[in-house]
């Protein structure tokens, strides 16, 4: 039996939706883990809202004990926002999910029960997704799960479901990775021996607009591209190898066609244009691709914070 569990929970402009995560939530929590005694704690992460997001979660926690608030100075992002959480975590077993209540609150026991069985992470696979979310936004999220799938060598389903739940440990693991461009659900990966899944509701955002744009999106599958192999670099070698092997070949073609065809070689202007056009765009890709990298390298360099906590708002030890 799980006797401590932690819940975290990335906040960014939710304030339409806080009131009713809460009462789903707590409802939860207070069936499944019942007791005043240290059962359970929930940690809000404010990241950087700028509506009435942090004063609703102080309210909260100004009525509830187990609840702590981790307000940002700024937005860092959702994975920010939760490592933030995680840094203050005290349960043994973390379930990590999104505000705006696309996770429904009532399948943590299920998760929790995973964890139970001895799975160090459980992953949520979002049953009926098609219907909730629009073309656009399964669509990419579709990639990520097949590029995560191909460069983590973990075959989940869902990656990018946040509904998800860690053993202490992995959390303790995670907290040591220092790089900032991390997506948590495949950093777990990478430190679990045993990873389950469990098929879990997905709804519709309660309220609200998503808070990932195409741009944030692209950013993210990058972040995961470059932070979890070198695959793309050593391809780029390969491509290259290949490329120039193809234009080897298309050179001898075009001397022995000048040769038996000596009448009919001008036309060969405009293949040059195509193949040339297929190279240099090749070449920008590899190029973009190196930049990824540099620019990841130079973001580490720096050595910036991942992310400022302005405030820790908790209750006193001992109160609780
Ligand atoms: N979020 C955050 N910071 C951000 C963007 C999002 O803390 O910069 C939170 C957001 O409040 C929500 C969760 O991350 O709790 C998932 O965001 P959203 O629902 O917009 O993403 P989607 O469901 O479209 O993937
Ligand atoms: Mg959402």
């Amino acid at each position: 039996m799980v006797s401590y569990l932690s819940i975290v929970i990335p906040i960014y402009n939710e304030e339409a939706n806080i009131t009713n995560l809460w009462a789903r939530l707590s409802k939860v929590l207070k069936e499944n883990w019942p007791g005043q005694e240290k059962t359970w704690e929930v940690v809000f992460t404010d990241d950087g809202s700028r509506d009435r997001s942090l004063d609703m979660l102080l309210a909260i926690a100004a009525e509830e004990p187990r609840v702590t608030v981790v307000e940002f100075n700024r937005n860092y992002g959702q994975h920010s926002a939760i490592f933030g959480a995680f840094a203050v975590v005290r349960g043994e077993v973390v379930v990590t999910m999104d505000a705006d209540l696309q996770n429904p609150p009532e399948e943590i026991p299920k998760l929790v029960a995973k964890i139970e069985e001895g799975f160090d992470v459980v992953g949520g696979w979002r049953q009926g997704r098609t219907h909730n979310d629009s073309f656009f936004r399964t669509m990419p999220s579709k990639i990520v799960n097949a590029v995560t799938r191909r460069t983590t060598g973990v075959r989940l389903h869902d990656y990018g479901c946040m509904l998800r739940a860690y053993r202490r440990e992995v959390v303790d693991a995670m907290l040591l990775c220092k790089e900032r461009s991390s997506f948590i659900p495949a950093l777990a990966n990478s430190f679990a021996k045993r990873i389950a899944e469990v098929p879990v509701g997905h709804a519709e955002r309660a309220a609200g607009d998503s808070k990932y744009g195409l741009w944030k999106l692209i950013n993210l599958q990058f972040d995961l591209l470059t932070s979890f192999s070198l695959l793309p670099l050593q391809m780029l070698s390969v491509l290259g190898v290949i490329i120039s092997l193809l234009g080897i070949g298309f050179g001898v073609f075009l001397m022995a066609y000048r040769f038996l065809h000596p009448e009919g070689s001008v036309g060969g202007v405009f293949t040059l244009f195509a193949v040339l056009f297929f190279f240099v765009g090749a070449q920008f890709l590899a190029f973009g691709l190196l930049g990824e990298y540099i620019g990841r390298i130079y973001q580490e360099v720096r050595d910036r914070p991942r992310y400022v906590v302005k405030k820790h708002h908790r209750s006193e030890p001992g109160k609780s």
